[in-house]
């Protein structure tokens, strides 16, 4: 398993990162901070911070990545204090393994983004914003086009903190990861200035993880730059150690592209109706 990955953030038109981010095998997170003062930069980085135990491994369980959006969980509701409730999305792609197999472990909780560019060349979406246009989205009443100017775009249905309580449950999928996969965990501060045509573009375009992620914010930050900013893409460069070699079964592997799976529906929340204002 090889992977080749890259990083890049910026603060666009806002005096401080609130963004935070971690790009270390086997995890490639984003977490978008929110609150006042310096809030969401302590938020965004306690979310990170409680995923450093599970770095410098071949592989992680879901179960593994449950218990430390926990442990992130209880440290930002640590930083409460008298009216000030920060808080922070997650957005994350880990490497992980199913019957033997490398997969992608795909989560998310609030409105920062997991994609894949497949071999295919096609950019599909992942992850599923817990946001209050996108609820909009799913009941027919606005378009994709039209939540990216809406005006309620910043009010996120689901957060770590932000007055949220509890720990959230996030969203998973699983991917079986296909040799040239491309996947890309951003901030809405890439999302809400470019549109996913632009994004597959660049994905397409910049064979350099690094080139391609620094490209995008670029592209964020000359649309605007309105939030901060940050990607990360991650290229799946060989997986031939980790899938099984007989012919059969690597034809099975390369014909059969697994649809995403949701881990563990049962487990899912239903919609909270608790919003949390302005994650940007
Ligand atoms: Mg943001």
């Amino acid at each position: 398993m090889t992977l080749a990955f890259g990083a890049c953030t910026d603060p666009g038109d806002r005096p401080r990162n609130e963004d935070a981010h971690l790009a270390v095998e086997p995890l490639f997170l984003v977490a978008d901070g929110m609150g006042g003062h310096e809030d969401g930069v302590l938020a965004s980085a306690c979310v990170v911070d409680a995923f450093r135990p599970l770095l410098a491994r071949t592989s992680v369980t879901a179960d593994e990545v449950r218990e430390a959006i926990s442990a992130a969980s209880a440290a930002v509701h640590r930083l409460v204090s008298g009216d000030r409730s920060p808080g922070s999305t997650l957005a994350g792609v880990a490497v992980t393994e199913q019957d033997g197999r490398a997969c992608w472990l795909v989560f998310n909780i609030g409105d920062s983004r997991v994609y894949r560019l497949g071999a295919n060349d096609q950019l599909e979406q992942i992850s599923v914003d817990h946001s209050h246009v996108q609820e909009l989205v799913d009941a027919g009443e606005l378009t994709a086009r039209g939540a990216k100017e809406h005006v309620q775009r910043n009010v996120i249905t689901r957060a770590l903190g932000a007055g949220m309580p509890g720990a959230p449950e996030p969203d998973q999928w699983l991917l079986r990861i296909e040799p040239g996969d491309r996947m890309l965990v951003c901030s809405d501060g890439l999302t809400g200035e470019v549109t996913d045509q632009l994004i597959a573009a660049t994905l397409l375009s910049t064979a350099d993880p690094e080139q391609a992620a620094a490209d995008l914010v670029q592209a964020a930050v000359d649309a605007g730059g309105r939030d901060n900013v940050t990607a990360i893409v991650v290229d799946a460069v060989d997986v031939a150690g980790s899938v099984p070699v007989s012919d059969s079964e690597t034809r099975e592997i390369t014909l059969d592209r697994l649809p995403p799976v949701d881990l563990d529906a049962r487990t899912r929340p239903a919609r909270r109706s608790s919003l949390a204002e302005g994650n940007r």
